[in-house]
């Protein structure tokens, strides 16, 4: 039953000696067992190591001296974060058997506050995705319904903080990663402002728009992992020194008189009719709490996606050129005949197809002949999209709008047309361009009983206001109580 505690009642509980980090942890193991071959969460379980860091948290408990609210909690960590001794495969085969020999900031920073490691979460291979089916070892399930997918690419992560196995998860956004999959399994996720939390040791997708989040089932539990994970960090040139807030003593701010733009490129006729009432009952409830809504303009959005499709693959092409099969990773099978054959051979039999159709798109934007008239325009287009929000917000403290265009969809629905899974991000995509930070919390559900988010998305760095704004709705109304379990 412990399993069914959040981040925030667990720390309580652990504090007040109601209940151990030991039996906590037991009860999040039986969950997990009992789910996990099912809805394929976890990539590799660390039950055992797990087991270990409780006991230690066992003791820190009985001498009163916890290193951290988080500590002796389970928590998991997106496949994509390295995890020193642990096996760490960005769900390629190229990483298959990869163990990394240090820690990523974010993962030695929640060591460091006790967390217990349930294992590392599915995604889509490099966080290329937006439903985990591009996944080297398989789809994730949605806990709601196991025909659909749990959204991507940390769909391992939402799926496990959904189905109850650990109280909080981290994943990665670049275009959406954290609050799409948070959308679709029900759960509460943090896109942060790009630098907020350091990416050293995540493995890149593309670089100038990755960050890495929490993922939990309230806001307050967000607030609470990410005054662990976020600061500057010296392995990390783009976090920059500007002062963490204390995120959960913020939360109790009342929301009279607060802006909220509605923009209208967000509620076009593309968006799914019951998704739309659902959002607009959710703004129903802020002016209930005495804020004002006012229609806005982003009028750039509507180039978001295909410049997404320019820069992501250029900057994936550029990272993933490390893989070629003679520092560390996949070794071909076979003989080679030369280097260019050995390069050839490891990437043509380690990347699965849409990371190669991402590396040839990148290369093809990145070519002498194409740079000036793709990437260098995507580039110019990337500036007007973050002049929209810094326009915007001269006028309103923050924008509301849905995650998504619909709620869950079935697996294997877009393998056919990929470009229509693209063009879903058209919502959490603008964001990233702009580097602002951005909330999904669950605001109701459609007749198919399937989870809907809304996205509230806020000024660069400003993190503790959509978290005391998604804190407040959540005061108000139950649907992150929902269990999908
Ligand atoms: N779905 C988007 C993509 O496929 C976003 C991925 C991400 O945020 N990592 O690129």
């Amino acid at each position: 039953m412990l399993e069914n505690l959040t981040l925030k009642e667990a720390s309580d509980g652990l504090r007040a000696k109601k209940i151990k980090p030991s039996e906590l942890l037991n009860d999040n193991l039986e969950r997990l067992k009992n789910v996990n071959t099912e809805l394929n969460i976890y990539l590799t379980e660390t039950a055992e190591i797990a087991k270990n860091q409780a006991s230690e948290a066992d003791l820190r408990q009985e001498k009163g001296n916890f290193l951290s609210l988080l500590d002796g909690i389970p928590g998991a960590l997106k496949d994509i974060v390295n995890t020193k001794g642990i096996r760490s495969t960005s769900a390629s085969k190229i990483l298959e058997n990869f163990i990394p020999p240090y820690n990523a900031t974010v993962a030695q920073k929640l060591f460091d506050a006790g967390l217990v490691l349930t294992g590392k979460t599915n995604t889509d291979e490099f966080a290329c995705g937006g439903t985990t089916e591009f996944s080297a070892f398989g789809v994730t399930k949605n806990p709601w319904d196991k025909e659909r997918v749990a959204g991507g690419s940390s769909g391992g992560s939402a799926a496990a903080v959904a189905s109850r196995t650990c109280q909080y998860a981290i994943g990665t956004d670049t275009g959406g990663s954290i609050r799409q999959p948070a959308s679709f399994c029900g759960i509460s996720g943090l896109k942060v402002t790009y630098g907020r939390v350091s990416r050293s040791g995540v493995t890149a997708m593309a670089s100038s728009l990755d960050t890495v989040g929490p993922m939990a089932r309230t806001v307050e539990d967000l607030a609470m992992v990410m005054e662990v994970i976020a600061g500057t960090d010296i392995n990390d040139s783009t976090t920059p020194k500007i002062d963490v807030p204390k995120y959960t003593e913020l939360l109790n701010q009342d929301l009279k008189g607060l802006k909220i733009g509605i923009p209208r490129e967000y509620f076009t006729e593309k968006l799914d009719d019951e998704n739309r009432q659902i959002i607009q009952n959710a703004l129903k409830e802020y002016e209930k709490m005495g804020a004002v809504l006012k229609e806005i303009n982003l009028p750039a959005t509507k180039y978001a996606v295909a410049i997404y499709y320019i820069i992501s693959p250029a900057e994936l092409s550029a990272n993933l050129a490390r893989f070629d099969g003679i520092r560390y990773g996949l070794k071909p099978e076979g003989n080679v005949d030369d280097i260019a054959d050995q390069y050839y051979k490891t990437r043509n039999q380690g990347f699965g197809p849409e990371v190669k159709r991402r590396i040839l798109t990148g290369n093809y934007v990145l070519s002498a002949g194409y740079f000036d008239a793709y990437y260098k325009k995507a580039l110019k287009i990337r500036t007007l999209i973050k002049q929209d929000f810094e326009n915007a917000f001269k006028d309103v403290d923050v924008i509301m709008c849905p995650v998504t265009l619909s709620s869950a969809y079935k697996i294997g629905a877009k393998n056919d047309d990929v470009l229509s899974m693209y063009l879903e991000d058209a919502f959490t995509i603008p964001a990233s361009m702009a580097g602002v930070p951005s909330l999904s919390i669950p605001c109701g559900f459609n007749s198919e009983n399937l989870p809907i988010g809304l996205q509230i998305i806020g000024p660069q760095f400003s993190e503790d206001k959509i978290l005391n704004i998604g804190h407040q709705f959540q005061l108000m109304t139950d649907w992150h109580k929902k269990s999908a379990i």
